[in-house]
């Protein structure tokens, strides 16, 4: 009874690539991995969350126990969808292999990612640590129903952890040679100047709202916000748009609004960005003009991971294994990542993904098999090294 399986990171990989588990279509995906992490010792909750504005999303929760530390990983299996079919070699949702790669949409994003630590948990003894795992089937659309309530459960059930990988692709161009220790925050807003319409020729009996909304794009984004800190750039204001929709020029317009999205580090939370940008707006002498400003949507956190041992033992496992000390990155777009840092250490650890969202997405098989040594090094280091 003591037996370990063994699961091939290929063969699961492909068998997840079989399955067309376009956001949040689950086609049997989290059944797949259900069985093989049955097979594995674990004990599997399916989880269907729905509601808050968004679709139903499958969920699933893998727990194995052991003695010791605590491991999650946190993934998904969903993937976009394919695109132009005519772009692709081969169909998308039949795994392809040649030239020493595995072809197939969520190869590198990031069904590839969870088929490597499914194997490498294969090859870690039960009794060295407690792994779990934490996969969505919603990360690449609305992730309303996805990482953020299956941690929220998973915490509610008493099951909290010592550190965690995402396993989204962090590499940048080889394995390993980057690994992502937080992420910037994003804040997307509206700013609405409405003044009074009226005929060009007599301004007097009009307010153009024009230049006052010209000068607040330009109190925003000629402003350094700050300058970057220790593990983040500086956060930087882009204007992404203004619009005023006027197809005449005879008629000054009632109203102008501009758009923009800041990518920020982590001295700020959104509330205190949303001051400073009130209080630059607050600079225009906007006369009688009425200036509104909202933030669109939900903005996402930023967060920097504690910097502990765990974290040094997973470069050194990445240095022996490949001969590249991984850069310390905060770089790229959000992730879920963001919602596992709510309950303790996290970091990002996968594969090279230039081909991610592409068609003819694909990942080496040299690089799955890789990226299993590296998890199921790390895992052993993890679980023996009480330090
Ligand atoms: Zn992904």
């Amino acid at each position: 009874m003591t037996d370990i399986s063994r699961c091939d990171p290929v063969q699961l990989l492909k068998a997840l690539i079989a399955r067309p588990s376009v956001t949040p279509e689950d086609a049997g995906v989290l059944g797949v991995l259900e069985s093989a992490l049955t097979g594995l010792g674990f004990t599997v909750t399916r989880l269907r969350f729905e509601g808050d504005g968004s679709y139903p999303v499958d969920n699933l929760f893998a727990i194995r126990h052991g003695g010791g530390r605590k491991l999650l990983f946190a993934g998904h299996t969903d993937v976009v969808p394919p695109g132009d079919l005519a772009n692709w070699t081969s169909d998308p949702f039949v795994p392809r292999e040649a030239d020493g790669k595995i072809y197939g949409r969520g190869a590198a994003d990031m069904k590839s990612g969870v088929a490597a630590f499914v194997a490498a948990a294969a090859d870690v003894p039960t009794q060295a640590g407690t792994i779990m795992l934490a996969i969505t089937n919603d990360e690449e659309a609305d992730g309303i129903n996805g990482t953020e309530k299956l941690l929220a459960w998973a915490q509610a059930q008493g099951h909290n952890f010592d550190f965690a990988i995402v396993g989204e692709p962090s590499s940048a161009a080889e394995l390993g040679d980057s690994i992502k220790i937080g992420r910037r925050g994003s804040l997307s807003a509206v700013v609405t100047v409405e003044g009074v319409q009226g005929h060009v020729a007599y301004p007097e009996k009009a307010n153009n709202p024009l230049p006052v909304l010209a000068a607040i794009v330009t109190a925003l984004s000629g402003e350094v916000i700050d300058k970057g800190t220790a593990h983040f750039p500086a956060s930087n204001l882009e204007v992404t748009s203004i619009d005023v929709g006027n197809p005449t020029s005879n008629v000054i317009p009632p109203k102008g609004t501009l758009k923009f999205n800041v990518r920020y580090n982590d001295l700020w939370t959104p509330q205190a960005l949303a001051e400073w940008v009130s209080g630059r707006i607050a600079t225009v002498d906007a006369g009688q003009a009425r200036v509104t400003f909202t933030v669109a949507g939900v903005p996402s956190q930023s967060f920097l991971s504690p910097l502990g041992a765990a974290v040094d033992t997973l470069g050194d496992v990445i240095f022996e294994m490949t001969g590249r000390r991984p850069t310390l990155s905060t770089g790229g777009g959000t992730s879920d990542a963001r919602f596992v840092a709510q309950y303790g250490p996290v970091v990002e650890c996968g594969l090279v993904g230039p081909s991610m969202h592409k068609a003819d997405e694909h990942v080496t098989i040299a690089d799955v098999t890789g990226l299993t040594a590296i998890y199921t090094a790390f895992m052993t280091r993890f679980f023996g090294d009480l330090g």
